[in-house]
């Protein structure tokens, strides 16, 4: 069994839906093809939330109705048949007024879930519906019949592996699984999210539960590259990360991953593949076990973050300062990205959007807080990266940019934290250094 994931992009028109059939025909085998919901449907449905929230009601309904006519503009560029085109539009029309249902109800934090997860409902029930119109014969599973969470750090594998074999068994017999990414069932069963950007994870928790021979994540773009393209010109393709690197990057900013896909698949040495839909022939990238080679692979940018800066209060310096501040956070179930510090004080790194009022109550007791928002963490990946032989170059850097914080020593990954309006100009900076300088490196070797 493969598991092939679809996002935004891949889904988002009918030209990129018929590339994703293609895709399915030329893979073999029996596979669970995870989508996502059509690009910027995700971000309509939000907008949709937040009306709800208001109360707004003509702003629901025109929100709605714009979700419709994307869906039917869909429906009608790839169903010609007028008949099976209406069947097509009865469905569409039910999930609608499934939605408006839903719009009217008291805004809480599952029908939050209930409403930002159909995006990939709509999605999946008209592309399974479409490729058996086209002989391409599938079966949609419903995610929420299957995808537990016990927290949106911790799937519980265990209960997916056990919900989603019987599904299999069951249902009828394919070589093709259609189920939705995104959508989850929390600890209480409710229907829950897994984060903004989370059908990648979703596919590698699928692929762990059902002992995947591989994880293919097709996107837009032909795998991780090595530094952010959206940010920096010309960059490119890594054949080959290792977990370690790939899990380095996908929590240090690098969007084609979301942060948690990694980890699910790493004890089942599971492979990931990153492959361009749009280009499918282009090698992308293989992230697996295996080390092909050490030092820099990437370079990544993080955003939203607020520096924590805490100096001792004098008198009351302790051996245990730096355990008292992580568990702090730890309790209040507040990530730390970075952490540096010396005998009296410590900086640490977390997210902007957090509130940490009781955070920073406790800690006032023992510690002068000082709050640095609009930060970003600039990183630099790679196994073994304190041994690359350019690593000085790294740290010119600093001659540029003002650098806040920084996290050096564990083995592959270098970060410092600086003022988010200095992000591009530090990514193109190191990106003329470090990678520049390596092309320039393997001129003078074949000279
Ligand atoms: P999907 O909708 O398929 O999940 P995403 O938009 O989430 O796609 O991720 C793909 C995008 O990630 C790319 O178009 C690219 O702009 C962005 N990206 C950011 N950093 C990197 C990187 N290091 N390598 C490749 N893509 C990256
Ligand atoms: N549709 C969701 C989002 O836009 C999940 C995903 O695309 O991975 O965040
Ligand atoms: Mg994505």
């Amino acid at each position: 069994m493969k598991v092939l994931k679809f996002g935004g992009t891949s889904v988002g028109s009918v030209e990129s839906l018929l590339q994703v059939k293609e895709i399915l025909k030329n893979e073999l085998g029996k596979k669970i093809v995870v989508c996502s919901a059509m690009s910027g449907v995700t971000d309509q449905l939000v907008q949709l939330l937040e009306s709800i929230r208001l109360g707004d009601a003509p702003q629901i309904e025109l929100k709605i109705e714009r979700l419709r006519l994307r869906h039917q503009e869909l429906i009608c560029s790839l169903i010609t048949d007028q008949k099976s085109r209406d069947e097509f539009l009865d469905d569409l029309n039910g999930m609608i007024r499934d939605i408006s249902k839903l719009a009217s109800q008291e805004f809480t934090g599952v029908l939050y879930s209930r409403i930002i997860t159909y995006g990939e409902t709509l999605l999946t029930s008209i592309f399974s519906k479409y490729l058996n119109a086209v002989g391409i014969h599938n079966t949609l599973l419903l995610a929420k019949d299957f995808m537990f969470v016990d927290s949106i750090e911790n799937p519980n594998i265990g209960k997916v592996s056990v919900e989603l074999r019987e599904l299999l068994s069951k249902k009828e017999k394919s070589s093709i699984y259609i189920t939705q990414g995104f959508v989850c069932r929390d600890a209480q069963g409710e229907i829950s999210n897994l984060s903004r950007g989370g059908s990648d994870f979703t596919a590698t928790i699928i692929a762990a539960a059902v002992d995947a021979e591989e994880v293919q994540i097709w996107t837009d773009i032909d795998g991780l590259h090595n530094n952010d393209p959206r940010y920096v010109n010309g960059t490119k393709s890594i054949p080959h990360l290792s977990y370690n690197e790939a899990e380095e990057l996908a929590h240090f900013g690098a969007k084609i991953l979301h942060a948690n896909t990694v980890f699910p698949v790493v004890d089942k040495k599971i492979p990931i593949l990153l492959k361009s839909t749009f280009d499918p022939n282009a090698l992308g990238t293989v992230i697996s076990d295996s080390v092909k080679s050490e030092g820099l692979k990437a370079i990544s940018a993080k955003d939203n973050i607020m520096i924590v800066e805490l100096t001792s209060k004098r008198k009351l310096i302790s051996k245990n300062s730096l355990q008292k501040i992580l568990r702090t956070f730890d309790e209040h179930e507040v990530p730390v990205h970075v952490i540096s510090s010396s005998r009296t004080a410590t900086s640490v790194a977390i997210d902007n959007n957090v509130i940490i009022d009781e955070i920073l109550k406790e800690l006032e007791n023992f510690f002068s807080l000082r709050l640095e928002n609009n930060k970003c963490i600039i990183s630099i990946v790679g196994e073994h990266i304190v041994n690359d032989k350019n690593l000085s170059k790294f740290f010119e850097i600093s001659n540029v940019v003002p650098i806040k914080m920084i996290s050096f020593g564990v083995n592959n990954n270098i970060s410092i934290l600086v003022d988010s309006k200095y992000k591009v100009p530090a990514l193109e900076f190191l990106n003329k250094k470090l990678f520049a300088l390596v092309e320039a490196d393997v001129q003078t070797v074949l000279s």
